[in-house]
């Protein structure tokens, strides 16, 4: 069992200031794999102060220094990849394999892509020829705080201590209470690479205590989350008392309109995008659309895809899918299946209780619903868990409206063979994102979703302008 009951608070690990254990528990066996400590106000008040205390220097610092302890977190993780991909495939459930090829290696790849953005951005710039003595500076925001959740919890760390760091802040980063094992390593890649102290901290925690007394602290400028829409509605009524800034990734709903001409994998690849790390992604497509001529030819191929993933322990090498993260979300994706076959949706792959084979562990079974019907709750609701929703449609008109009926609008997904029609649509869908015949959002493209999706965008140099203020300066002397 591991024991990791200190918070990483002005360079050192610190004992809580009243220790509250926590277990963690491995979703793959239902043991408890780990204890931690919830921080309380007093921690919460210690990182802050912290980073406060570090803000003055570390926001003087030139960029070219930031961006160089950026590059040392970065060998730092080149030195430990095994360490954080064993952590967040015990933690979370993800297979070993796919934590070490797809969830540690957002670290890099999200750290790469911010140091080119970094590269670009103008600190300090003439606003324009008509006025020669204006000057906008981009300047950090102040101190941070990070609120992350456990379903992509090195992507999500990636996403928000990077740029903080970058753009001049001092950051208290709260990962979810479910993976704070991925963050204590990630804690020790700040460490390791020398960040002078109280720059990163870190406090674990849940919504309740450390999460709200950061959105609450009058001390910290912006709350940085990324985690379900009802949490992100209760931090914004919290961070409104102190004005603080807030960006919000929240859930999804995503749609995946395929059109009869789509290429003949669009359904796999729809299918297995969702499955992934077994449902549990915000971007999920997990609304598949589906032209008429098409559609039951889709049925056939979608649960035929999903009855031959397998699913399996994440401490098993292979290709197989893991448990869902704890027994909340196992019940609640439970409930949802049967409200599926309770309100009259087709299932056509998987169902109800554990995979065969299995008696513990929060296991899925791979899960498709064909005739879903707009406005059933498996339609409306973000299930996150492996379970897939086919609905058809008859006119492109149509599948755009039943796509953007959601109170979500992260990524929305076409297939098809005709040009035209992917642009027309890419402009019509309403999300932060539109993915078009599998071909992904290119590096340093930013990510993030409107109405109920939040409307954060993080990565590339939008993630980083997330955390400056732009301050309008006039009387500049352009002979100084
Ligand atoms: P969650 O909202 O329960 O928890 C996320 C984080 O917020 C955790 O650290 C938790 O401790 C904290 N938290 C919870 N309540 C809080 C409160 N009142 N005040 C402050 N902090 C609070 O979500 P989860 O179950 O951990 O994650 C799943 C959700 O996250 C899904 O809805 C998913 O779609 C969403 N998500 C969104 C994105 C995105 O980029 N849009 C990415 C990943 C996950």
């Amino acid at each position: 069992m591991i024991t990791r009951r200190e918070f990483y608070i002005n360079g050192r690990w610190t004992a809580p200031a009243m220790p509250r254990d926590c277990q963690v528990i491995d979703p793959s066996t239902e043991e408890p794999c780990a204890v931690i400590s919830l921080g309380d106000q007093a921690d919460t008040d210690a990182a802050v102060a912290a980073a406060r205390a570090a803000l003055p220097l570390w926001a003087a610092t030139p960029p070219a220094a930031r961006r160089a302890a950026v590059v040392r977190i970065l060998d730092q993780y080149n030195a430990r990849v095994e360490d954080l991909a064993a952590a967040i495939s015990l933690e979370m459930g993800a297979p070993i394999d796919m934590a070490r090829t797809s969830q540690a290696p957002c670290l890099p790849w999200h750290l790469n892509n911010f140091l080119t953005a970094f590269d670009q951005i103008e600190w300090i710039r003439p606003l324009g020829l008509h006025s020669p003595t204006t000057r906008i500076a981009m300047e950090p925001i102040g101190v941070v705080g990070l609120i992350t959740p456990w379903n992509w919890p090195m992507n999500q760390i990636a996403l928000k201590v990077i740029p903080a760091l970058l753009a001049g802040c001092t950051c208290v980063l709260k990962p979810s209470e479910e993976s704070p094992l991925s963050a204590m390593i990630f804690a020790e890649f700040c460490h390791g690479a020398g960040l002078p102290s109280g720059v990163f901290n870190l406090v674990n925690g849940d919504g309740a205590g450390v999460g709200s007394q950061l959105s609450s602290h009058p001390d910290v400028e912006m709350i940085s989350f990324t985690g379900s829409t009802r949490a992100g509605r209760a931090i914004s009524l919290t961070a409104a008392q102190t004005l603080k800034r807030v960006t919000l990734e929240l859930g999804g709903k995503g749609a995946n309109l395929i059109f009869a001409d789509a290429d003949e994998k669009a359904v796999e690849r729809g299918v297995r995008h969702l499955m992934n790390n077994s449902g549990q992604s915000c971007n999920a497509p997990s609304r598949m659309l589906v032209e008429r001529p098409y559609y039951e030819r889709a049925i056939t191929i979608a649960s035929e895809v999903a009855n031959s993933i397998k699913v399996g322990s994440a401490h098993e090498s292979g290709k197989h899918i893991g448990p869902v993260v704890n027994k909340r979300q196992w019940n609640q994706i439970q409930t949802f299946i049967q409200q599926g076959i309770d309100e009259g949706a087709r299932l056509v792959a998987g169902g109800p209780g554990l995979p065969e084979g299995f008696n513990r562990g929060f296991y899925v079974k791979p899960t498709v619903f064909a005739d879903v019907r707009p406005g059933m709750t498996v339609e409306r609701q973000e299930i996150f868990g492996p379970v897939l929703c086919m609905i058809p449609f008859d006119t492109e008109a149509e599948a755009v409206q039943i796509a953007n009926d959601t109170a979500y609008g992260l990524t929305n997904y076409v297939q098809s063979q005709d040009g035209a029609r992917r642009n027309r649509l890419a402009r019509q869908l309403r999300s932060g994102m539109v993915e078009m015949n599998g071909v992904a959002r290119g590096a340093g493209a930013p990510f993030g979703g409107v109405k109920s999706s939040g409307r954060a965008r993080e990565g590339g140099v939008w993630g980083i302008e997330e955390f400056l203020e732009v301050k309008a300066i006039s009387g500049w002397d352009i002979a100084a």
